[in-house]
């Protein structure tokens, strides 16, 4: 339930709503506004008798929530929320982030040649797994904080920005000393205790849709991170399991806008797990941008046939040039643009 406040509410105003909701063992949080203010009951579980609410100084209405998530919701906050990683990467405005590099982190040479070739490419931030939370236990896991390290000195090199998944609650401090962003995969989507955990961090989340999870579902996890403090959260639409083997998933692009009605966070697109083919990236990375993705997450290997991990869905390191070059007029289509290359150095 949210309490609209008149546009010449006091602070006293304020604060006896505050303490009127608190008296009946709730959480108020209160959302400034450019005109007036909202007061939020947080913690409620079931739905809140407003009427108590309606006579008070200063209150213009009482709004229920309808949705089953809150803070993530946009009738809780209906402006876009910026996710700033650094002063020129930001996520949810108008320009479009590309997020690029391989699957897993495998040597100095392979990742350091990927971030300078995705870096020319137009990428500002350099994707790589470090943990990786493989299907089998037989496939290669990652490097672990030797991949962090890398992925560090790449961008002391380059100055992309970097992401890198954390796998466990226990991994969360390590990811968060190095990335940029700590990204929460699909199979750790319903993972509460690392979500938790997550949440208290200070440092941008990107959590991505389970594969057999709902939107609502993927909203549900978020507002964990959001309840436990951190708002900079951006939600990754990675499709969802099918019937259909032709691709390795249902990259649901129509995902992109319903999330975007339902929820003030950014959204990013990540066609290469949506398909799981090299050939179909392309055409899904600009769909998603006209879709109204806010960023594009794309895998790229300098050697593909050789990668440790999703080889068959990476771009060759060439390939990303041109395809950025079509995002371009893609997203001019519909008056936003791609972000401008990051030319300084080291992390923010
Ligand atoms: C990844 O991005 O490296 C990854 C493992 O993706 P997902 O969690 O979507 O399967
Ligand atoms: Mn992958």
């Amino acid at each position: 339930m949210l309490v609209v406040m008149r546009n010449d509410a006091t602070d006293e105003d304020i604060a006896a709503v505050v303490s009127a909701i608190e008296k009946i063992g709730h959480k108020a949080e209160t959302i400034p506004g450019k005109n007036r203010s909202v007061v939020g009951i947080v913690g409620n579980d079931g739905s809140v008798d407003g009427a108590p609410f309606e006579g008070m100084e200063g209150v213009k209405e009482v709004v229920p929530i309808t949705s089953p998530f809150k803070l993530v919701s946009r009738e809780w906050n209906p402006t876009d929320t910026l996710v700033r990683v650094s002063d020129d990467v930001v996520f949810g405005g108008n320009a479009i982030q590309i997020i690029a590099g391989p699957c897993s982190v495998e040597s100095e040479e392979q990742i350091m040649e990927t971030a300078r070739a995705v870096s020319a490419a137009g990428a500002t931030v350099l994707r790589g797994g470090a943990y990786k939370p493989r299907s089998s236990p037989y496939s290669f896991q990652g490097l672990g904080v030797e991949g962090l390290k890398l992925l560090a000195q790449a961008r002391e090199e380059t100055g992309l920005k970097i992401i890198s998944e954390a796998i466990d609650p226990e991994s969360v401090d390590e990811v968060a000393e190095y990335a940029d962003i700590i990204q929460i995969g699909s199979r750790n989507m319903h993972n509460f205790s690392l979500l938790k955990k997550a949440g208290r961090s200070r440092v941008p989340i990107m959590l991505k849709r389970g594969m057999a999870s709902t939107i609502t579902e993927l909203l549900l996890s978020a507002e964990y991170l959001l309840a436990e403090g951190n708002n900079q959260v951006i939600l990754c639409e990675r499709g969802v399991r099918g019937f259909d083997s032709t691709t390795r998933n249902v990259f649901d692009l129509a995902a992109i806008p319903v999330i975007k009605r339902l929820s003030h966070l950014p959204v990013v697109a990540d066609p290469s797990h949506g398909t799981g083919v090299r050939d179909l990236v392309r055409p899904m990375s600009r769909a998603a941008i006209a879709a109204g993705a806010d960023g594009v997450m794309i895998e790229v290997h300098p050697n593909p046939s050789a990668a440790l991990s999703d080889g068959a869905q990476s771009l060759y390191v060439s390939d990303l040039n041109s395809l950025v070059g079509e995002m371009k007029q893609v997203a001019a289509a519909i008056e936003r643009e791609i972000a401008p290359q990051v030319v300084e150095t080291g992390r923010t």
